[in-house]
């Protein structure tokens, strides 16, 4: 087993499909009236967090207490990071305490490798900066096979903000290294052709989402971040959202099966309209529900278990 998660890189085909199956193993624990496992009594998971987070953060922190580790929460603000501290000096005081796991948000994109040189426990990426966020790519992978059976085959569109997107960048290396089949949408201004030929051999590049969808076994809209713009990428949002919105007559041009998914926060009303994201096809909140287990199962093989 890998050391660290650094990337959806690290992931060869195996190791993300043990990942993907020790992830419904601990899933089945969520019905039962006791969700704890014994698994990480007495090991220390620190939740170190420079960017703002709802989901990913709660989702660690439950997915590392469902596992029994003791859980550090530490947010850079209201921290040493607000009197200048640096990553190193953080990742050392993380080190004399005896992190076994360290999971790190960081708006710098690269931040987990640097991390991974001083701290000598596993490194996790939560997101960093534009970069990767690879347990996103997997609670997403297994969002898809739970609903759809399989990974190998399906064609994904992924839709929007691809330039600033890491779930859209760990997405296209999980899932062409599981054998789907990656269509990459959006204005050319936030999908430039070097860009998607970086992001994985072979992928598909189209700038109109009505081609796409009758095609489509899963959609994946992203949210438009505006906080990481500096230039305009678009011309208004309306305009955003009449070419590349996800609303319901498009949502009827997808197959009967097919899925639409959101990793959040979602702008309702830009990428994705109100009746589609509380949709039957809907699988946002599956999502949530789905990335505690995948994130168990990445703390639990990555601090030693066995499948
Ligand atoms: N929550 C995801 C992330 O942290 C997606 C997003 O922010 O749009 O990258």
């Amino acid at each position: 087993m890998i050391k660290h998660l650094k990337s959806a890189a690290d992931l060869d085909a195996a190791t993300a499909t043990l990942i993907l199956d020790t992830a419904g193993e601990m899933a089945a624990l969520a019905g039962r009236e006791v969700k704890k496992l014994p698994t990480l009594r007495g090991r220390t998971v620190v939740n170190l967090f420079y960017e703002d987070s709802t989901r990913t953060r709660i989702s660690f922190e439950a997915a590392a207490k469902r596992l029994s580790a003791d859980v550090i929460n530490f947010s850079a603000k209201g921290s040493s990071v607000s009197k200048g501290e640096s990553l190193k000096d953080t990742a050392l005081t993380l080190q004399a305490m005896g992190a076994d796991a360290v999971v790190i948000r960081h708006p710098a994109s690269g931040a987990p490798h640097r991390l991974a040189s001083w701290v000598d426990g596993s490194v996790i990426n939560a997101g960093d900066g534009t970069h990767e966020h690879p347990t996103q790519a997997l609670l997403d992978a297994y969002t898809m096979r739970s609903r759809l059976g399989k990974i190998e085959g399906l064609k994904v569109a992924i839709v929007g903000d691809v330039l600033h997107s890491r779930v859209a960048r760990s997405n296209v290396l999980l899932l062409t290294t599981l054998g789907a089949h990656v269509t990459v949408v959006g204005p050319p201004t936030l999908i430039p052709l070097d860009v998607a030929a970086a992001l994985a051999p072979g992928i598909k590049v189209t700038y109109d989402l009505d081609s796409v969808l009758a095609d489509s076994d899963v959609v994946m809209m992203l949210r438009v971040q505006t906080e990481r713009m500096q230039d305009s990428y678009f011309p208004s949002a309306r305009e955003y959202s009449r070419r590349y919105g996800l609303d319901a007559p498009r949502m009827r041009k997808l197959p009967e099966h097919a899925i639409v998914m959101h990793p959040g926060p979602m702008n309702r009303g830009m990428e994705i309209a109100p009746e589609v994201a509380d949709s039957s096809r809907s699988t946002i909140v599956e999502q949530v529900a789905n990335g505690v287990s995948a994130r168990m199962a990445v703390l639990y093989l990555l601090l030693g278990g066995k499948a």
